[in-house]
């Protein structure tokens, strides 16, 4: 063995005592040849150093380095600290020799030398440091891709801001893909431009809920103008509930950083309860947008869960901001529905608990007139495709189609393909979680889809038994 010809045993007698120790010399560059396989191709590397003894390397590709440690040979395996500069994280692999841990964050790692004083391990290069931003993954999956042309049945779309969009535009997109009718949830224009432009042109096929102004929410006359205005638009245009209100924790028509000198109001406040009630009397169903998704609370940094979609949709966050905590907005909303149980309450985007179904399905059981539509959270039920089409399959008569916008047919495909099909990484806007299908029974989709909206706007059905007469609908 090499130890034995490299080493031997000396002795002193001292005071009649004999000190005895192992000598050993260096191993010959033959000797180090003889262990490491191509060492005339290793050379002084200039990168890593190492505590005792000498390092030499050789490249491979771009993957890593062979690295050749000649430490003092001795009795036993030594521990050698090999310091490589510049790397958040060392990963090295022992070809010869090994460590406790060979794989550490910092700049330095311990590893142990056979006995011998000859080392060789790998040194994996640097793992490239790819920005969120550019982390875009394309997959090489061949999955199968089941996305429907059209709905299976007809849709109702209740979540839509149409805007300035076209009637004919969103027709031609409406019927490509089987969406029946849409409530328009005006939000930048009024009730009345929206009625005109679309209800009124297309009465089959467009609705419009009635919209509040809450510029004037500081007025005195603000409950009394707005309940009267709602109370007319009822009689006028038949507006069949109240168009998206949006309290993201910093009051109804307020914004994160827009600090409210006034004072905010919350969608709880005494100023907004007689706009509830009004609603309830006059049988008009809510849609309320109270809080968002729990990640957007979230700091960012390497534990965000959605860093991806956060980083894209950074304007969205709330980290760092004072609004409300999401727990609390869902104590406020809840308050109103205490207060006025009659008034139906349509939680936009799943009432921002979808990251807690079984929180919304004890809300939900809590809240009979309580109601949710999935407008963009399909990205994230999709994550939980087994807990989801559970909930769905349960609460089946308290979920309603939205989606939020004014989408593409692709877009509104994406949301069918989700709800119908058992496909697998769906993909929808580039920087979402892959989503996976719920397909979830017929009975539940025509619920979902037109069933239970048909259910709380008596003016949806009329309009979907003109269109579909022979359509059937389920209890
Ligand atoms: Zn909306």
């Amino acid at each position: 063995m090499l130890q034995q010809n490299r080493c031997w045993l000396s002795g002193i007698a001292v005071a009649g005592l004999v000190l005895a120790g192992l000598t050993c010399r260096p191993a010959t560059a033959q000797e180090v040849a003889e262990l490491i396989p191509e060492y005339e191709s290793y050379a002084e590397a200039d990168f890593v150093s190492a505590s005792r003894g000498t390092v030499k390397a050789k490249m491979l590709g771009s993957k890593g380095w062979y690295l050749a440690i000649e430490a003092p040979p001795g009795e036993s395996p030594s521990r050698v600290t090999l310091n490589a500069k510049d790397q958040k994280v060392l990963r090295l692999l022992a070809l010869r020799g090994g460590g406790r841990r060979l794989v550490q964050k910092g700049d330095s790692i311990d590893v142990i030398v056979p006995a011998d004083g000859v080392g060789w391990f790998f040194l994996y290069a640097p793992f490239p440091d790819v920005s969120v931003y550019d982390y875009q993954p394309k997959t090489l999956f061949k999955l199968a891709d089941n996305t429907p042309a059209k709905a299976k049945y007809p849709v109702v779309d209740i979540h839509v801001h149409l805007a300035l969009a076209s009637p004919e535009e969103r027709l031609k997109i409406m019927d490509a893909v089987g969406v029946a009718l849409v409530i328009d949830s005006p939000l930048g224009t009024a009730t009345e431009f929206s009625y005109r432009r679309f209800e009124e042109k297309y009465p089959d096929r467009f609705l419009t809920f009635g919209n509040v102004n809450f510029s004037t929410r500081f007025d005195e006359e603000f409950p009394g103008d707005v309940i009267a205005k709602l109370e007319s638009d009822a009689s006028s245009m038949g507006v069949p509930g109240v168009s998206e209100v949006i309290d993201k924790g910093s009051g109804v028509y307020g914004h994160a950083l827009v600090p409210e000198p006034r004072g905010n109001v919350y969608v709880d406040d005494d100023r907004m309860m007689p706009l509830w009630r009004s609603a309830a009397r006059l049988k008009l169903p809510v849609l309320l947008h109270v809080a968002e998704p729990i990640w957007f609370y979230e700091p960012i940094d390497g534990d965000h869960e959605f860093l991806r979609s956060q980083a894209f949709g950074f304007r969205w966050s709330l980290a760092g901001t004072d609004v409300l905590s999401r727990d609390e907005m869902m104590r406020r909303r809840d308050r109103i529905m205490e207060e006025i149980p009659d008034l139906v309450v349509i939680g936009a985007h799943m009432g921002h608990l979808e990251d807690d179904l079984a929180r919304l399905g004890e809300t939900l059981d809590k809240h009979p007139n309580f109601y949710v539509e999935m407008g963009v959270r399909h990205a994230y039920l999709g994550v939980q495709p087994h807990t989801a089409r559970k909930f769905h399959i349960k609460y089946q008569d308290r979920i309603l189609f939205g989606q939020d916008g004014a989408l593409n047919a692709w877009q509104y495909r994406q949301y069918f393909r989700f709800m119908e099909t058992d496909d697998d990484q769906i993909a929808i806007r580039f920087w979402e979680p892959k989503l996976y299908g719920l397909n979830l029974p017929d009975e539940v989709l025509k619920k979902i889809y037109y069933g239970n909206a048909s259910r709380l706007f008596p003016k949806v059905k009329e309009k979907l038994l003109k269109l579909h007469p022979n359509l059937d609908f389920p209890e």
